[in-house]
């Protein structure tokens, strides 16, 4: 590509060039044509002509060219300069103008894509803009509504409420409304709950020209607001009524509690009124019964007369009888002493393989057929319990174990010691106790019903006279069954001697309480 000796981008060099170049030539051919006028030289004027000839387009003539081109030159270069910079605000204007249609496309398609209904309104609130938001709250399409007033959307009584003129006055008192809640209706009848923001629109010379609308479509939320104030009206509706059970109820366990104690009160009396009872009433028959035994005795002895076989048989059931109901008699005096707390131990050291030969001792005086096994001499630590109590518990197992045995077997009695109990064993071979009823027949009056030939007499008042006494003692009593092979009833007292021990067994200890 050839460039033109003027193109414009090299210009102001080609021009210093010139400037250079431009006033040396012209001075050169002036000096050239005034050489050859010089010998044509005919007068001296002739002389002083080319002398003024050269001085003139020799000198001045390069000098103003060289100034005239320099000038020319700085006149491209700034009016080149000029062209730059107007080019230059050009690209920006362009720039900036492209930047704000870029921002428009972009505020339309928000507008226009909202889920939010977005309108605008005239001056006369006719709709002029209709958004897609608008569309699916309202189901109205922009070619449907447009044109249209917005009263289309606003639900008849709530337009009878003035809202639309108050709306209008609020919007052009403060410019703007935000956060409205109000109700429109939709194309189908449909309430809509919204959030209505409202804003004045002025044009370049700040008149103004409508509203906008933003419309947000709260049914939802609203509704579930709603639903949980109703469940809270209700929740506490229901509070309130059972904190009025609740008070009623605990007025009534009041009364309740007021009335059982009294009937507690009247309860205590009334058992301490039959303990008093029982004790004065066994107290009474203990007497004769004491007699009745020992004329019996006397009768049944040899130094009595003597009556035939018949009489004596029978002096011999009324005397079985007549100590069946001395023991009943002692047994319910127990009960009601120990219940009453009345009745008083006195614990002591004592020996317990003595007590143990002491009560067989009494058995087989009464002529029992069973074998005893027992221990003898055992070198056993002392016991420290109330010795007559503790005759009696052990009396009471082995009554037990021969009452609950056939004729003639045999009973073993064992006492063992650890280093706080010592503990004694009544084992039988008779008929045992079902596993159910194991834990039972310590309780008063508890027997176990057989329901066979082996049913037996008694009361069910032994075991539970034996247990208050071994507990009140700080001992344990309990036993091990099988039923049809045999029982061990075992229970242990404290060793003497321990001092840890001897505070559960105070000196005139009352066993007492009900249970
Ligand atoms: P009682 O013998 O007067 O009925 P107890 O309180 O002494 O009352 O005994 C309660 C129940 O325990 C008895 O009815 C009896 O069935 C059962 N029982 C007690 N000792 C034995 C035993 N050695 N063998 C089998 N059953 C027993």
């Amino acid at each position: 590509m050839t460039r033109s000796f003027f193109s414009s981008t090299d210009l102001p060099a080609r021009l210093l060039w010139i400037r250079r170049v431009l006033p040396i030539a012209v001075f050169f051919a002036v000096a050239v044509y005034e050489t050859f006028s010089f010998f044509f030289l005919r007068t001296i004027s002739d002389l002083f002509h080319i002398l003024a000839d050269l001085l003139i387009y020799g000198t001045v003539g390069p000098v103003t060219i060289g100034f005239t081109v320099n000038w020319i030159a700085q006149r491209i270069e700034e009016a080149d300069r000029a062209l730059v910079a107007k080019d230059q605000a050009e690209r920006e204007h362009q720039r900036a103008v492209e930047a704000a249609r870029e921002q428009e496309r972009l505020l339309a398609a928000v507008c226009s894509n909202s889920a939010d209904a977005i309108l605008t309104l005239d001056n006369g609130g006719i709709i002029k803009t209709w958004n897609r938001g608008a569309e699916m709250i309202f189901g109205y399409t922009g070619d449907e509504i447009v044109g249209k007033h917005f009263r289309l959307i606003i639900p008849p009584d709530v337009d009878a409420r003035g809202e639309v003129e108050w709306l209008s006055q609020q919007v052009k008192a403060k410019g703007f409304i935000r956060n409205y809640e109000t109700q429109r209706v939709a194309k189908d009848g449909r309430r809509v709950i919204v959030d209505l923001t409202r804003t004045l629109l002025y044009n370049e010379q700040g008149e103004i020209i409508g509203s906008s609308a933003v419309l947000r479509d709260i049914t939802e939320r609203v509704r579930a607001e709603q639903a949980i104030q109703q469940l809270n009206l209700e929740l506490e509706a229901k509070v309130a009524e059972r904190t009025a059970q609740l008070a009623a109820a605990t007025d009534e366990l009041r009364r309740r509690n007021r009335e059982l104690e009294k009937a507690n009160q009247d309860l205590q009396k009334l058992d301490e009124l039959k303990s008093e009872f029982v004790s004065m009433v066994s107290h009474e028959l203990r007497a004769p019964l004491t007699n009745i035994n020992g004329s019996i005795e006397l009768l049944l002895s040899g130094d009595a007369p003597c009556y035939d076989r018949s009489h004596r048989d029978l002096l011999q059931i009324v005397g079985e009888q007549s100590s069946r109901l001395t023991r009943l008699v002692q047994g319910i005096l127990n009960v009601s002493r120990i219940e009453a707390g009345q009745l008083i131990l006195q614990p002591q050291a004592f020996n317990m393989v003595a007590l143990i030969e002491k009560v067989i001792g009494v058995w087989e005086s009464r002529g029992v057929a069973n074998q005893f096994e027992h221990p003898t001499a055992q070198n056993l630590p002392s016991v420290w319990a109330d010795r007559d109590r503790t005759e009696e518990v052990l009396f009471n197992l082995i009554d037990n174990a021969i009452k609950y045995s056939s004729e003639g077997a045999p009973i073993h009695i064992e006492a063992a010691a650890d280093d706080k109990f010592i503990t004694v064993s009544v084992s039988d071979r008779g008929v045992g106790i079902p596993s159910d009823e194991v834990d039972k027949i310590f309780d008063k009056f508890h027997r176990v019903a057989r329901g066979d030939n082996t049913e037996t007499y008694g009361h069910g008042l032994g075991l539970y006279i034996c247990r208050r006494l071994v507990e009140a003692q700080g001992g344990q009593i309990g036993v091990d069954s099988v039923l049809g092979e045999g029982s061990t009833f075992r229970f242990a007292l404290p060793l003497a001697g321990r001092s840890e021990l001897e505070p559960i067994v105070s000196p005139r200890r009352q066993v007492g309480g009900r249970r």
